[in-house]
């Protein structure tokens, strides 16, 4: 049975919470709604196997009561101490709340999915709750209850919650004024949240780069596929240096579907059905042999509230995500780019999820969560990325 991570032997260590902060720098100005503070952690305080249905189910039952806990627990904070928490100058109060209903409604629906095989005397089943509130009750009682051999798991867990809530805060107090993954415009656009349980995609942004060449790699070596969301600009240069058959190679047994041309915020540039016009253009042309999606992934999640008609006319659907890996922030390696992904798998229990082969993290991250959880999970083929539900 492999444990998280694999490759390491203990089992339970000391609570070390690796709350990266002060990442707002230089960050900021790639990232234009990017968090300051981003939530990791380190799983291996949990010590139990993910990697089959009842493993998975239990960690995620787990992890969804201290997050439910987290949540039914949010202090109420005026507009000043919001916008002091949330480190932004507006908020917008309805898109915050209409947030925080669907996120409550997410983890009531995905609590009674993980306890479908719970039985007696399992502390993380806490029995059928009716509603939200009645979960979030019944999780500060059962956490209340845990003995010391997990306080480090929940220590850890508490502040990764914390930190995750406010990041999606965030974003949706600035919706739609500054627009993001958080919320959608129409049934043209997806996030992920309405894929089937414990069903999750690859997705990775910005390429072709300079880890391309190893990511596909790495997937192939797993039996995996992911869709690469491409800049226009980056594969005509690619394209010219090295030609149609090396670019057809790269892509092999892949997914490749749009990022736009350039990576500009596509919510404030003119020249954005453009754009997305001849980067689906250039696709066609340079990759004829390839699995193109009709997908277009804008840049940072930023398109206009009016482009459904566009994007409908087109036939392109808008590919978002609901699993931020974060891992183009300069303080998080691999590690911690793996270990949030579980978490996040656990609590949301089902998506997309971002990376960058830009970078090498997540080639070095994934084998890791691949091994952590095994056959609990399914990874569709790319191919299914762009079939709607
Ligand atoms: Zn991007």
């Amino acid at each position: 049975m492999a444990h998280w991570p694999a490759r390491g032997a203990a089992r339970r260590i000391r609570l070390a919470v690796a709350l990266a902060s002060g990442l707002i720098g230089a960050s900021a100005t790639v990232q234009a709604a990017g968090p300051a503070d981003v939530a990791t952690l380190d799983l291996r305080t949990w010590g139990e196997p993910l990697d089959t249905s009842a493993g998975f189910d239990r960690a995620s039952r787990a992890a969804l009561l201290v997050y439910a806990s987290t949540l039914h627990g949010l202090p109420q904070r005026d507009e000043a101490q919001l916008l002091t928490h949330l480190r932004i100058k507006r908020l917008n109060h309805a898109s915050l709340a209409q947030w925080q209903d669907g996120e409550r409604a997410r983890v009531w629906r995905n609590y009674q999915l993980a306890s479908a095989d719970c039985r007696a005397g399992d502390w993380s089943c806490v029995g059928p709750v009716g509603d939200f509130a009645l979960l979030g009750e019944a999780a500060q009682r059962a956490l209340a209850g845990l003995g010391e051999e997990l306080a480090a798991w929940r220590g850890q867990l508490t502040a990764f919650s914390q930190a995750y809530l406010t990041e999606q805060m965030r974003l949706a107090a600035l919706f739609p004024t500054v627009s993001s993954e958080i919320a959608t415009f129409g049934s043209h656009e997806w996030s992920g949240d309405e894929r089937d349980d414990r069903q999750f995609f690859l997705t990775f942004d910005d390429g072709p780069g300079a880890h391309t060449e190893a990511t596909r790699a790495m997937l192939a070596q797993h039996g995996k596929t992911a869709t690469f969301f491409v800049l226009g600009e980056n594969l005509q240069a690619r394209l010219r240096a090295q030609g149609a058959e090396a670019l057809t190679r790269l892509y092999a047994g892949q997914c490749v579907a749009s990022h736009g041309w350039e990576h500009r915020s596509h919510a404030r540039w003119d020249d954005w059905q453009a754009s997305v016009l001849t980067t689906r253009s250039l696709l066609h042309s340079a990759l004829p042999q390839s699995t193109i999606l009709p997908l277009f992934r804008p840049p940072y999640g930023q398109r206009t509230a009016d482009s459904g008609a566009f994007f409908a006319a087109q036939g392109i659907q808008v590919a978002l995500w609901n699993l931020d890996s974060q891992d183009w922030q300069r303080a998080l390696g691999a590690d911690a780019i793996g270990t949030r992904m579980l978490a996040l798998m656990l609590i949301k229990r089902r998506g997309v999820l971002l990376f960058h082969d830009v970078h090498g993290k997540a080639r070095d991250a994934l084998p890791g969560v691949f091994a952590a959880l095994g056959e609990a999970v399914s990874w569709p083929d790319c191919r299914e990325l762009a079939v709607r539900h």
